[in-house]
């Protein structure tokens, strides 16, 4: 079966699972091969940089890794409440994607 991802880039999420559960973001980038997505602030890791040259600045770079979108529940623009989208053909057969909760088209 494959895994339809409903998310896109730009749509603000909440997270519904593990260490950042509860916190929002913006997703920044959706990889739908992997049915994962990276949120912006969510899922944190710290990568040791090494200088490149001499005199540049070695550190810890902090760097949203990719995540489950299963993990991740929409955050609705309107309501500001989290949903998932019900889709919603229209009587001129265009698709949209409906907020259960308030029915704004999101
Ligand atoms: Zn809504």
């Amino acid at each position: 079966m494959k895994n339809k991802m409903s998310i896109k880039k730009d749509d603000q999420v909440v997270v519904l699972a593990g260490k950042d559960k509860g916190q929002r973001g913006k997703v920044l980038e959706v990889m739908p091969k992997d049915g994962k997505l990276v949120v912006e602030g969510i899922n944190m890791v710290s990568r040791h940089t090494k200088p490149r040259k001499q005199g540049a600045e070695s550190g810890i770079l902090k760097k949203a890794a990719p995540m489950y979108a299963c993990k991740v529940m929409r955050v609705c623009p309107k309501c500001d409440k989290p949903t998932r989208p019900a889709s919603l053909i229209k009587a001129d057969g265009t698709k949209v994607r409906v907020c259960k909760k308030c029915g704004a088209e999101i």
